[in-house]
């Protein structure tokens, strides 16, 4: 049990301004995993007061990049020192099985860590130079107060990719993460605190929707960092644009992987597979779309099909689970209810479809593939969240291209061949934020990451995550003046 009273806020455990609270139960079994207090609009007050002070008046804007960095590189170590323990913590919260989750829900993070502090001594926060008409110098300001918007499916992993950057910005930050995954939210407190932050830097204030709005609309936050759905992204875009708040958002998907004519399936579908149900679908950057050549159509299914029926599901816990419990009932009731649909419009199922025998408790779904989909059907359109598949036949690479733009969305994407200019030519033309050719690695943390058209606005990771949290200044010099930088 991980079981928290107080809330932190400011950088100290305060006590929290109601007596409400979130149960975590596990999504494998439905037993109680811990609790926290749940946020109200007071305790977020006195969080962007705390962040406020910290960032006009405290030291941690006025550390070098350097020492920020180090706060930083010292959590990574943190994290790596309790690898295991944060990974069945997250299972625990959210579903994700703990084989998976320690690579991508705690290494990851690490490496994202590391990454902002190794940028702490090399990002250029001042430049000089001549300008067109005389000396100027280029400053990079910390943005002000985050607000730090989260969802449960990656918690810790989002987490580190806002607050590591917003952190070394020298801003402050005041994070909400989702209900259902509020613990590890703490423990990061935890970490960042005993890493050396300074207080008033960083609070945690676990809430639902509308305290979020409320946070979102807060006169004392600069700068609102969103990642969600497209729905929220939207709203929350429009409530910072009326008040010109500076905003970020990393929304939906509904990524296509292409399987050129040439693909070798045997090569190219264990890359593949991985990232189309990661996380047990509940990821944003997962290739739902499965595009087939239409004459390899049946050999692309069958082939997808019995890896998928290969699948271990089971306890999110065991090291041998590959698709895990979804988060809440009403997860899987939102999947089972895509897979209805799926079947009224059309498409059949090849494989999975239902609740796997012998787990009675706990939110499971089948892996489902879907084949005789066609990309306009709601199944190959809408974002499911879950672990469920369309293959969807296309008849030329044009073709192919055509139904892959043919989303809303658009932050991943793949493609797979016997010919990496040919892969590389299709990923020119597929209109998302991020690739892969021939690849398995989806996300590079030292490059931009986020999405096209409904997938979001703004680019994290990298040094343009870093951006984010900066606002630029250019002061004109006087002729023959040039500081040192
Ligand atoms: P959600 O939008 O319902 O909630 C996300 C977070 O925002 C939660 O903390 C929630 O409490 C808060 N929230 C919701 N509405 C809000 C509002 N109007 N104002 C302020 N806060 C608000 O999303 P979800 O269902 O929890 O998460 C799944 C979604 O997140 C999927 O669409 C997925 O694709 C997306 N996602 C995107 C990325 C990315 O990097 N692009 C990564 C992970 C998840």
């Amino acid at each position: 049990m991980k079981s928290y009273d107080r809330l932190f806020i400011g950088g100290e455990w305060v006590q929290p301004s109601s007596s409400s609270v979130f149960e975590v139960h596990s999504p494998s079994t439905g037993e109680l995993v811990g609790s926290t207090p749940e946020a109200m609009n007071a305790d977020i007050d006195r969080a962007v007061a705390a962040a406020r002070e910290a960032v006009d008046h405290g030291p941690w804007p006025h550390m070098s990049p350097t020492e920020r960095g180090a706060v930083l590189a010292r959590a990574a170590e943190a994290v790596r020192n309790q690898m295991q323990e944060m990974s069945e913590l997250i299972s625990n919260e959210m579903g994700s099985p703990v084989s998976w989750g320690l690579l991508a829900q705690v290494l990851a993070p690490t490496m994202i860590l590391d990454y902002y502090a190794g940028l702490g001594s090399t990002f250029a926060f001042d430049t000089v130079k001549d300008g067109m008409l005389g000396p100027v110098m280029v400053t990079k300001e910390p943005i002000g107060v985050v607000a730090a918007i989260t969802p449960w499916n990656v918690p810790f992993f989002l987490a580190a990719a806002k607050l590591a950057p917003a952190l070394l910005s020298g801003s402050s930050v005041v994070f909400k993460p989702a209900p259902e995954t509020p613990l590890d939210a703490n423990v990061f407190a935890e970490i960042l605190a005993d890493a050396g932050l300074p207080k008033g830097v960083l609070s945690v204030v676990p809430a639902g929707r509308e305290v979020g709005e409320y946070l979102v609309n807060h006169p004392g936050v600069n700068k609102v960092s969103f990642t969600g759905s497209t729905v929220a992204g939207k709203k929350i875009g429009a409530a910072c644009g009326a008040n010109l708040k500076r905003f970020s958002l990393e929304l939906g998907g509904k990524s296509a992987a292409i399987l050129l004519d040439d693909v070798n399936l045997a090569e190219s579908l264990p890359l593949l597979l991985p990232n189309a149900i990661m996380n047990n679908g509940e990821a944003c950057i997962s290739l739902t779309r499965i595009l087939a050549p239409r004459d390899r159509y049946t050999e692309v299914t069958d082939a997808l099909v019995e890896m998928v029926r290969n699948m271990k599901v089971g306890d999110a816990l065991d090291p041998a689970t590959e698709v895990g419990p979804l988060v809440a009932e009403r997860q899987r009731d939102r999947v089972e209810n895509y897979i209805r649909i799926g079947q009224e419009e059309g498409a059949k199922i090849a494989v999975g479809g239902g609740r796997p025998a012998g787990l009675d408790t706990g939110w499971y779904v089948e892996p489902t593939v879907f084949v005789d989909v066609d990309n306009s059907m709601r199944i190959a359109q809408e974002e499911i969240f879950g672990p469920v598949l369309s293959v969807i036949p296309y008849d030329d690479d044009a073709d192919a291209v055509r139904i892959a733009n043919d989303s809303d969305y658009g932050l991943c994407g793949g493609v797979y061949t016997g010919d990496n200019d040919r892969g590389l030519g299709i990923a020119r033309q597929v209109r998302t934020g991020t690739y892969m050719v021939n690849s398995a690695i989806p996300i590079d943390f030292s490059s931009p990451f986020g999405g096209y058209k409904d997938s979001g606005m703004g680019r994290e990771f990298g040094e343009d995550g870093l951006e984010l949290f900066l606002e630029k200044k250019t002061i004109n010099l006087p002729a023959g003046y040039s500081p040192s930088v």
